[in-house]
């Protein structure tokens, strides 16, 4: 299928590997120059390379964390009239409900709310302009099944989902459609890092810890990068104009809901 994006411009946060980065290779395959966004430069840089090699489309590079003020100006400037913004961040580490004080739901909040929320006041109003646009913002299947050791998480997730559910319908008549795509467990460096704690936490092997959870998705495997990323750069197609607003989720059916 042509996406029909051709020729347009993508921020993608946090896309040094991961999901981001699956959402980054998908958008070149459709022929989208990109702006890659990680805080290690040269990990970006291999990315970067392998992306042009690849797929032959421009690829710009911002060394930054896109949580901080700092971080966001630079991606920003480097944005310029960009197109297509794809939301990103690592997520909060696990813990238990007593763990957490203030300053650990402000961490949370910033760079799992703010920091997208910033992104989008600061790149929508030109999309709006040019009367056309795409924000997909990474969450997670905890938006609609929480996790309870990831109560940062589930927290600061559920208050960009708010907020994207009203602000999604308020640009939609500019032509600028906003989606959330939410993973369930996706094979990265965030689930092994996951898996590892419980393995330690149990004195279980790794493979044991995956077994386990694999039995437990219907799909009896991870999602993928790549599928994840296909999925991204669909929402970020001329195809998908009509879907505004939504919550997508990617978890292999483990989510036993209709809505
Ligand atoms: P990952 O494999 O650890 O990759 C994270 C990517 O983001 C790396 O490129 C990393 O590069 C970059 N990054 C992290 N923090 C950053 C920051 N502050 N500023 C700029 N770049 C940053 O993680 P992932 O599995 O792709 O997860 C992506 C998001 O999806 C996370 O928020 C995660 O919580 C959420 N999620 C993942 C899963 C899953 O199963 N994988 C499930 C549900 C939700 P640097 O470290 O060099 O900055």
């Amino acid at each position: 299928m042509d996406l029909g994006i051709a020729g347009k411009r993508a921020l993608v946060c946090a896309s040094s590997k991961g999901l981001g980065r699956g959402c980054a290779e998908a958008l070149a395959e459709a022929g989208v120059a990109l702006v890659l966004n990680a805080r290690g430069a040269e990990q970006l840089e291999r990315t970067a390379q392998e992306i042009r090699d690849a797929y032959g489309v421009e690829v710009e590079t911002v060394a930054a964390d896109v949580t901080t003020p700092e971080g966001q100006q630079a991606v920003i400037a480097a944005a310029g009239a960009v197109d297509i913004l794809v939301n990103n961040a690592g997520g909060p580490p696990p813990g238990h409900w007593t763990d957490w004080e203030r300053a650990d739901f402000i961490a949370a909040l910033d760079a799992n709310m703010l920091t997208p929320i910033a992104l989008i006041k600061a790149l929508v109003p030109g999309m709006m302009d040019r009367g056309w646009g795409r924000v997909v913002n990474i969450t997670s299947q905890s938006v609609k099944s929480p996790i309870p050791q990831l109560g940062l998480s589930n927290a600061a997730r559920a208050g960009l989902t708010g907020y994207v559910a009203g602000t999604a319908r308020q640009v939609a008549p500019s032509g600028v459609v906003m989606n959330n795509l939410l993973p369930g467990s996706h094979d990265t460096d965030r689930i092994d890092a996951l898996d590892g704690g419980i393995a330690e936490k149990t004195g279980r092997s790794l493979d044991a810890v995956r077994e386990e959870k694999f039995a437990a998705i219907p799909a009896r495997r991870y999602g993928t990068p790549a599928e994840f990323g296909a999925t991204c750069a669909f929402l970020c197609s001329q195809h998908a104009g009509f879907i505004v607003g939504q919550n997508i989720l990617l978890d292999g059916g483990i989510g036993n809901q209709t809505m």
